[in-house]
């Protein structure tokens, strides 16, 4: 038999090796930026048009390339990083693989122009599928530009995997705002389509935090700040009250990279034990330092996971400095202190009196004000599932208010609830009714979450919201004011009034929801945009429905809150007439029921 093993030729030895290193614009976007920085650069500059699908050029003020660098830096494992493996342990840029330039070469056209300071002239080359199409001298200034045109030109199977430019867009805005957020030393800008999304001046991290996510953010955070052997922490960490529901706002570093750490993300959120609710997030962007012999240093330039070895002593100082950023800076006295950590805390000052915390509502505010005529064959299912299941257990009948659900029974639509039917209040928290057969529990919050789902996506004509006695401007970065512009419809619908100021990323808003304060606007917005931005990736979504899901959630009655008896029958009317009384818009349970069966069995002894 012929010998039939070839090496294959570098161009389709990269193009393999491209479809690990670049797998959509955005990971091209990350290799540009990071090269730019290891070159020492102070003031970036990333253009992209069409998504990074037709042009990611990235200008930066480095230490530029001689000629014969500027042609072998397309090479594979080309770097000027590391020379031997031992190196490898000892890694202060951000590359070192020298995969990243060839990479993006096999896979589209590459334009690069770069000089050095003491160089009168610069190099111009182009590169288009890993061949040399041309390299002269040129002028230029001092630094490098390098333009990828047409990514995965000459791969269209990748090419076809790219998603709708929105999200391609917004994943390279994650990029940027992984690097920009730890690299506040650099000034970056970045244009998308000639419109200039970001321009950050080199400042403080905090300065830094609030240029990317709007000035807002200076009143919301307390500085964490650790020193110790095994690692040295300096970030910001959300006050609890500014926690979200999604993750989106937690960037972790570790020297200057971004990273993805469970783990020590929960050391993070731990620190809040009982201070937030179930379900919601503390925002931090926490810098940490440590020894780079101490971790693993293998990582795949895609991943972004790190295994350090002082991983559990790591989990116990982040979680302790977080407490004692907590601690020290809202004076909560609540807040337990794990004794175990040797750690020093500033204790409160001496007959401290904490203040009572105030909270705002509006007097006049009746959650339970419209009524609905509407009921379909879903809800009649689920009331009748709810009832018949005990109806079968105990064989009783159901009580007369219960009773005209039952199969035999179809509802009628102006069905109420018997006015004799008693409710009461368990914890502030769920409503409960006896019925014949048993114990209805609903979860108040979620039943109005479902409640105002419906309504506001049911109803064709706007919901009627209330002028502001003055209007309030909410100001936000302009990537989430273009998100404001998207979803606009929705809101004026849920009753907002509001307009983008010309030429800015301030909305002005004239009226809103009855139920939401002046001063809970822009927190109001700023989550939607969060969670908004959350479901952009995934493409089945339906814009309205995840939008109006999540201004239900937020305008939902609070989980724990004191409910006059009528405002209860009010709420388990309007639930009963819903589509989908059983889950909330969220997927959660909204109601159960405890059948006398399972009462009487919860009263033996085992035997
Ligand atoms: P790595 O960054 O892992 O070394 P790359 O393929 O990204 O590999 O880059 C190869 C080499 O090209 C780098 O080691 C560096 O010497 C040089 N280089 C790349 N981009 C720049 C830049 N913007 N300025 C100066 N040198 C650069
Ligand atoms: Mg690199």
């Amino acid at each position: 038999m012929s010998d039939i093993i070839n090496i294959l030729p570098d161009s389709v030895a990269n193009q393999i090796a491209a479809g690990e290193v670049v797998d959509r614009p955005a990971s091209a976007v990350k290799e540009l930026l990071e090269n730019a920085m290891d070159a020492g650069s102070s003031s970036i500059q990333l253009i992209v048009k069409d998504a990074g699908r037709t042009l990611i050029q990235v200008i930066d003020n480095g230490c530029g390339m001689s000629d014969s660098d500027a042609r072998l830096c397309f090479e594979r494992h080309a770097t000027s990083k590391i020379r031997k493996a031992d190196d490898l342990f000892a890694i202060h840029t951000m590359g070192f693989r020298g995969e990243a330039l060839a990479s993006i070469a096999a896979i589209a056209q590459v334009d690069l122009k770069t000089r050095q300071h003491d160089s009168e002239l610069g190099t111009q080359i182009e590169i288009e599928g890993c061949s040399v199409k041309n390299q002269h001298p040129c002028s230029c200034p001092v630094g490098t530009s390098i333009s990828v045109k047409n990514l995965f030109y000459n791969v269209p199977a990748r090419r076809n995997f790219l998603k709708k430019d929105s999200i391609e867009l917004s994943h390279i805005e994650e990029v940027f705002r992984r690097i920009t957020l730890v690299h506040n030393d650099i000034s970056f800008s970045f244009h998308s389509n000639g419109r200039l999304l970001y321009d950050l001046r080199a400042d403080s991290l905090l300065q830094r935090v609030c240029q990317v996510f709007g000035d807002c953010y200076k009143d919301r955070l307390y500085p964490i700040e650790e020193e110790s052997d095994v690692v040295s922490i300096k970030g910001y960490v959300s006050k609890a009250e500014y926690a979200k529901r999604s993750r989106s706002e937690q960037y972790l570093f570790v020297n200057g990279r971004f990273i993805k750490h469970p783990m020590l993300a929960a050391a993070i959120e731990k620190a809040y034990a009982d201070m937030i609710p179930e379900g919601n997030h503390p925002a931090f962007f926490v810098s940490l330092k440590v020894d780079p012999s101490r971790m693993d240093v293998n990582i795949h330039p895609t991943k972004t996971e790190v295994k350090f070895i002082d991983e559990s002593a790591m989990f116990a100082i982040l979680r302790a400095a977080t407490k004692k950023a907590l601690g020290q800076f809202s004076l909560a006295s609540e807040i337990e202190f794990n004794p175990s950590t040797d750690l020093e805390f500033t204790p409160l000052p001496k007959n401290y009196i904490p203040k009572e915390p105030s909270i705002n509502f509006n007097p006049t505010y009746n959650p339970f004000t419209e009524t609905r005529t509407t009921r379909s064959e879903n809800n009649r299912e689920h009331w009748n599932n709810l009832f018949e299941l005990n109806h079968q257990h105990s064989g009783d009948t159901l009580s007369p208010t219960i009773d005209s659900l039952s199969p035999d029974n179809p509802p009628h639509d102006e069905f109420e609830l018997d006015e004799k039917q008693q409710f009461f209040q368990i914890q502030n928290r769920y409503i409960a009714c006896s019925t014949t057969n048993g114990l209805l529990l609903i979860d108040q919050r979620m039943a109005h979450e479902r409640i105002l789902f419906e309504r506001l996506t049911e109803k064709t004509k706007p919901i009627g919201g209330q002028q502001l006695l003055f209007p309030v401007n909410c100001q936000f970065s302009a990537v989430d004011a273009d998100i404001m512009d998207v979803i606009k419809n929705e809101l004026i619908h849920s009753g907002f009034e509001l307009h983008r100021m010309v030429s800015s990323n301030v909305f002005v808003v004239s009226a809103a929801p009855l139920n939401l304060n002046d001063n809970e606007l822009q927190d109001f917005f700023d989550n939607l945009i969060s969670e908004y931005k959350g479901s952009m990736m995934d493409k089945n979504s339906d814009r309205s429905a995840k939008v109006f899901s999540s201004i239900a959630r937020r305008m939902a009655i609070k989980a724990v809150k004191p409910l006059l008896t009528e405002e209860m029958r009010q709420l388990v009317n309007d639930l009963m007439k819903c589509n989908m009384p059983a889950v909330s818009p969220s997927g959660e349970r909204i109601s159960l029921i405890l059948s006398s069966e399972k009462i009487k069995h919860l009263f033996k002894f085992p035997n």
